[in-house]
């Protein structure tokens, strides 16, 4: 039996090292690649693709897991092996569904609708995206009928992202949220505006990038086994445990953007390195779900790198950097600069308060164009509805509107946005328990350490990897299931503070 499951693991492993290998090519991509070699990169990508497909939908994989039934059946059901042989077995029989045509013609479409849409949202052309969403739509719907038996239509897409969450228990719990958000966002708005204007000065990039740098090697983000690099999109990707690197975006009139997102690329990553090395290309690899994910990546962005106490001891870093631009700025007119809440149309610029109904009106409409009853033609005018009735804003034309966000355009519709949310809910979960179980994570903020709460995270969240479900991995770390109580209790706390109400 131990022989089956190293070869099982072998097999598994090597289908890993081809994703590996497409990893590379696409962060070469993003960040290297000179425009000429998009067609050849795309048909390199769709080789290695394709082999990976064909070696984890292997039939011997099938085999070989229905051989090891009985000895899975032996261990203890916590152990690493047995965790293993579950998760391969749920991911090949996902695998299986699905037939390779279909994955030939979704990855062809979204490559092709993304290049489209890339052309079309300056030109604030929604029309010439319509046939290609139209596609993407219905590709999206033969992808969920591939696993007949659903409740909703979107139950099979959401499962792919996030395991055992489903439209219904989604909408459940963003509906409880909406409910106590929109009355503190409302309270937030009508309040006297904060002025941001100090972090709109000229900030040189170089500058920014070293003071970027500087504090996520503070958090923790080994840089002996990882690098930043330049990119339009910000991301974070890994090739094996020694390598998970980041990028970053910069402006230089705009100082939030380059390093919040450093520090929220930073969270994803620091997630993936401190995964137990011996879950390498393996199925325990990886974090869990695109909410567990997210919420690593909020947790560092937000809950410490927008707090008080993180700038109590940057702040004076930051000013030496930028004597001119910040050194006559207080930390108290900085802090409230970088946590201004405002309705706006852009989701990934909106703060924390207002972020999740721009996530919730994605989500909605995402529903909508599976289930029939949106079609793709009326979407960018329920889009401008969803903001006046919601934001009480409407773009001036979908470029802001229905172009703004590149996911239904290259992959699929349905099973992508409810992520966002989710992190921030778990995020805030998440450090409450850790804040529970060490007082002191504030006071080493306020130091500028990190190592009490990284040192949790890793031991409670990042070592696991796929081991556990994120349901069970919320049970293990809190007692209970999810619940948006302690974020709200952050939000309410944070911004009652900030705005005096
Ligand atoms: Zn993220």
């Amino acid at each position: 039996m131990e022989k089956k499951l190293a070869e099982l693991k072998q097999r598994l492993l090597e289908a890993s090292d081809l994703n590996a290998a497409a990893a590379v090519l696409g962060w070469d991509q993003a960040v290297y690649m000179p425009p000429g070699g998009a067609a050849s990169r795309g048909r390199h990508l769709a080789t290695l693709s394709k082999l990976s497909q064909e070696k984890a939908t292997d039939p011997a994989i099938g085999k070989l897991l229905d051989e090891l039934e009985p000895y899975a059946a032996s261990l203890d059901p916590d152990s690493d092996d047995a965790r293993f042989i579950t998760v391969s077995r749920r991911n090949y029989e996902k695998a299986v569904k699905v037939p390779p045509a279909l994955v030939g013609e979704l990855s062809q479409n979204g490559a092709v609708s993304y290049g489209v849409w890339a052309e079309a949202r300056p030109k604030n052309d929604f029309a010439a995206t319509q046939p290609y969403l139209e596609k993407t739509l219905d590709l999206s719907r033969r992808l969920a009928n591939c696993f007949p038996g659903y409740d909703h239509i979107a139950d099979p897409l959401i499962d792919f992202q996030d395991y055992g969450m489903k439209a219904s228990s989604i909408r459940a719990l963003f509906a409880e949220l909406r409910e106590q958000l929109v009355p503190l966002v409302h309270t937030v708005t009508s309040q006297e505006s904060i002025d941001d204007a100090c972090l709109h000065e000229h900030f040189p990039e170089n500058d920014q990038k070293a003071f970027g740098e500087k504090v996520i090697r503070a958090y923790g983000y080994d840089f002996h086994r990882g690098r930043q690099d330049k990119t339009h999109h910000p991301f974070a990707t890994k090739f094996g445990w020694g390598d998970v690197r980041i990028t970053t975006r910069f402006k230089e009139n705009d100082l939030g953007e380059g390093l919040f997102s450093t520090l929220h690329e930073s969270g994803h990553a620091m997630y993936e390195q401190g995964i137990n090395p011996d879950y390498e290309g393996g199925s325990l690899d990886g974090g869990v779900s695109a909410g567990v994910h997210e919420s690593q990546s909020r947790l560092w962005e937000n809950l410490v790198g927008r707090s008080l106490p993180f700038w109590e001891h940057y702040y004076p870093q930051l000013q030496a950097t930028f004597p001119a631009q910040l050194g006559r700025v207080s930390l108290e007119k900085f802090y409230r600069a970088i946590n201004k809440v405002q309705r706006s149309l852009i989701r990934t610029d909106a703060d924390e308060v207002t972020y999740n109904l721009h996530v919730m009106i994605r989500f909605d409409l995402e529903m909508q164009l599976l289930e029939g009853s949106l079609a793709v033609k009326d979407l960018p005018e329920a889009w401008h509805a969803r903001y006046e009735s919601d934001l009480g804003l409407r773009a001036p034309g979908d470029e802001n509107g229905v172009l703004q966000d590149v996911h239904w355009y290259s992959g699929l519709i349905g099973g992508v946005f409810q992520g966002y949310t989710l992190g921030n809910i778990m995020s805030g979960l998440f450090f409450s328990q850790a804040l529970q179980a060490h007082p002191n994570i504030t006071e080493e903020m306020r130091q500028g350490q990190f190592g009490t709460l990284h040192g949790w995270l890793k031991e409670n969240i990042y070592r696991h990897g796929s081991k556990y479900t994120a349901d069970e991995l919320i049970q293990r770390v809190t007692g209970g299931p999810l619940t948006i109580a302690p974020y709200m209790h952050y939000l309410r706390t944070k911004f009652g503070a900030l705005y005096g109400v």
